[in-house]
């Protein structure tokens, strides 16, 4: 697997929210059909494909160097870290689905109730409010816990096995499901805090 296989660009729509990561190799053809542009992380600046190429992108950037260009066949040409969509506007907004392995992730593989890490082999799923009293399997019922702490928790609630949370357990957001198992770029952080933002002023407005 080569460079352009492997690196990841930030996508974002045309309002500038996160949407996925793309490989450089797809996010480049968006690029040079005309259907993304990129944006340079430290000035905000956009570029087409044909000022990018024409180099516009370093006189803005003096802090480029070598290892930020791919060599192809038939060009060279600096990575974009950041790609903004031409006309998609959208936000997928479909929650994200409940999953054990979700729960793993969204907890940092820590039990919630000591904080020790836990090895995905060896987690167990703690129903904050147990099946028995009618917990629900959601993101805001259950959590990571160890096999000592839901043994020692048992049939019980937190309060009454007198254990507390580290955390309070939520659905995880988009931008979590985003960047999960992806190396995260530095340079993506601008516009990741503004999908955050924009995430819970929306939330509020609602
Ligand atoms: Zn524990």
């Amino acid at each position: 697997m080569t460079r352009i296989e492997l690196e990841r660009v930030l996508t974002l729509n045309r309002v500038w929210q996160p949407l996925t990561t793309l490989v450089l190799r797809k996010a480049l053809v968006l690029v040079a059909r005309g259907r993304a542009r990129i944006v340079c992380p430290q000035t905000f600046q956009i570029f087409n494909w044909k000022q990018w190429i024409a180099d516009r992108a370093v006189a803005a950037d003096a802090h480029v160097i070598e290892a930020d260009y791919i060599r192809t066949a038939t060009m060279h040409v600096r990575i974009p870290q950041v790609i903004t969509l031409a006309k998609f506007a959208g936000y997928p907004n479909a929650g994200v689905p409940f999953s054990r392995r979700g729960v793993y992730e969204r907890d940092n593989g820590r039990c919630q109730y000591c904080n020790a890490v836990v090895h995905k082999r060896d987690m167990t799923l703690d129903h904050v409010v147990p099946v028995s009293r009618g917990g629900a399997t959601s993101w805001g019922n259950c959590v990571l816990a160890c096999g000592r702490c839901n043994h020692r928790k048992a049939d019980r609630t937190p309060r009454e096995a007198e254990m507390s949370l580290v955390e309070t357990p939520q659905q995880p957001t988009r931008e979590d499901l985003l960047l999960r198992g992806v190396h995260r770029n530095p340079a993506w952080e601008p516009f990741i805090g503004k999908a955050a933002e924009v995430t819970s002023a929306s939330t509020l407005k609602s």
